[in-house]
């Protein structure tokens, strides 16, 4: 058995008084961890849940979060991770279309889990009384055998089509994808590992906390982000790796405690998904902190580029050369390579590309090939060592704060609104969070609504980072001959200053 279900047995035969996770003032050995997921397997099999089932969670950081991750892995079901930020709407579409029989909940989850249990067919478990009274009356897990094409994870991300995807990764793709890291990053069985970034996203459960677990370090769970609360955590438990968008590091040189915080412990800091800022780096550097790029995406499991220690500083900007188990190809919208210094579509082929699109055959053949390769959507281009620097995307998503925002489904709720005749969601560049969202709409005749009023309506439908931070009006939109909104004639007119 070399699923994910296997590994806590593994840990706790080999280390089973080391720490394995923290949170807050408690921690979790290896022997606890192994312990609490075996009932937690017990528990959902009490609830039904078998090797075709999944297993849904929704809250932010938290170690319930690990023990249902392993709980589920060690029954071979699959562990749906969700954004606690979506709208209850959102939810309802990813709980429904993954089939999900178990939901469980954090305990500030209360009022979204049980809007979920009235709408839906499905059991919730709420973390605290609840949670502890199914793992103190659970027997002994059940044994499963499972094998590693099976799937672990699904892990939904939006599209240009504007309805959330699940992501089908597999066991393997999991553990190719920690091995990948732990070559990359040479984590030690010593490390101490914070992670802020939250793990229902792809790299802070991938990147950090899983390949930290698998070399038997130590995870140290925080909640919710906070710049000054992240310096004070990284100081007080002597921390020496960690993982962050661009927006959590940027902010982090702008907490007061900047100045004089002891970032000595910290071995590696990898920044990943979203644009790098080169300023952020320096910023970084000069403290004499190893600042790591790393380039992914949820597909890959994720991680496609690394820019390793020995070039961090030489090559700062980029995202570096393919991880070890991965191969990458710039190709040119006329399918040639693209040659050094060119811009050409990234593709990667490899044992971390996902299984599939869950129930979407179609799409998962569109985005990768028969051959193997996984169209990433994103463009890249090559110096003449081959390192890649990533330049700009063909897909239509706005990366803010780390999160993606895909405009096609903000134009769908926007459109709901009586008063919107035609709307395109842009982005437009912003210091804090990368991109925002702006709304370039056009009214029917005589009814042009209050920006605010729209932005109240989207906040019902959406999740609040989707929602654009300003609207635009204008007469009509830009088109092709074929119809579609010329979406780079808008950046242009109504982009950055307006
Ligand atoms: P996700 O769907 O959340 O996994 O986001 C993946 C996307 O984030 C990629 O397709 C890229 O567009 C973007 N991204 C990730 N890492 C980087 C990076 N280092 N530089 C630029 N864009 C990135
Ligand atoms: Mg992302």
């Amino acid at each position: 058995d070399l699923s994910l279900g296997s590994w806590t047995g593994r840990r706790a035969r080999m280390s089973p008084d080391r720490v394995a996770v923290a949170y807050g003032d408690r921690e979790w050995t290896y022997a606890d961890l192994h312990e609490r997921t075996g009932r937690v397997a017990a528990a959902l099999a009490g609830l039904g849940v078998g090797p075709a089932d999944r297993v849904a969670y929704l809250g932010p950081n938290h170690p319930a979060f690990l023990e249902t991750l392993f709980g589920t892995a060690r029954l071979g079901a699959t562990f749906v991770p969700l954004n606690w930020r979506l709208a209850v709407p959102e939810l309802v579409h990813i709980l429904r279309d993954s089939g999900a029989r178990v939901l469980v909940a954090g305990a500030d989850q209360e009022p979204a889990a049980t809007r979920l249990r009235e709408l839906l067919d499905i059991r919730t478990v709420l973390v605290g009384a609840a949670y502890e009274g199914l793992l103190a009356a659970a027997g002994a897990p059940p044994e499963a055998t499972v094998d590693g094409t099976a799937p672990c994870l699904i892990l939904y991300t939006s599209g240009t089509t504007g309805r959330p995807k699940g992501a089908v990764l597999t066991h393997d793709n999991v553990t190719w994808n920690c091995l990948n890291l732990l070559l990359d990053v040479d984590l030690a069985a010593d490390e101490v590992t914070l992670v802020v970034a939250p793990m229902f996203h792809v790299a802070a459960l991938n990147q950090t906390v899983l390949p930290t677990l698998l070399k038997g370090g130590r995870v140290l769970l925080v909640p919710s982000f906070d710049p000054q609360r992240c310096l004070e955590l990284i100081a007080r438990h002597r921390v020496t790796y960690l993982f962050g968008v661009p927006t959590m590091f940027r902010a982090m040189t702008r907490a007061p405690g900047w100045p004089t915080a002891d970032l000595s412990s910290v071995r590696s800091a990898i920044c990943g998904g979203a644009p790098v800022p080169v300023a952020v780096i320096a910023d970084y550097q000069a403290r004499g902190v190893t600042f790591m790029q790393g380039y992914g995406l949820t597909e890959a499991s994720p991680g496609v580029l690394m820019l390793r220690r020995e070039y961090s500083a030489s090559k700062a900007g980029a995202a570096g050369t393919p991880v070890f188990f991965g191969d990458v190809r710039l190709v040119r919208p006329d399918g040639r390579p693209a040659a050094p210094g060119e811009p050409g579509e990234i593709l990667v082929r490899g044992p971390t590309v996902m299984a599939g699109y869950w129930g979407l055959a179609a799409e998962t053949a569109r985005t990768v090939t028969a051959d193997g390769w996984l169209h990433t959507g994103d463009v890249g281009v090559a110096d003449e060592e081959g390192f890649v620097t990533v330049r700009d995307r063909t897909k239509d998503v706005i990366i803010s704060g780390g999160e993606n925002i895909y405009p096609a489904e903000v134009e769908d709720a926007l459109y709901r609104h009586p008063a919107v005749a035609e709307c395109a969601v842009i982005g437009v560049p912003d210091a804090h969070w990368g991109e925002v969202g702006r709304a370039v709409v056009v009214a029917r005749t005589g009814a042009e609504p209050e920006p605010a009023e729209l932005l109240d309506f989207l906040a019902d439908r959406i999740a609040r980072f989707k929602v654009p931070k300003s609207v635009v009006f204008t007469d009509v939109l830009p088109r092709t001959a074929s119809g579609k909104v010329v979406k780079s004639d808008l950046r242009a007119r109504f982009g950055p200053g307006r």
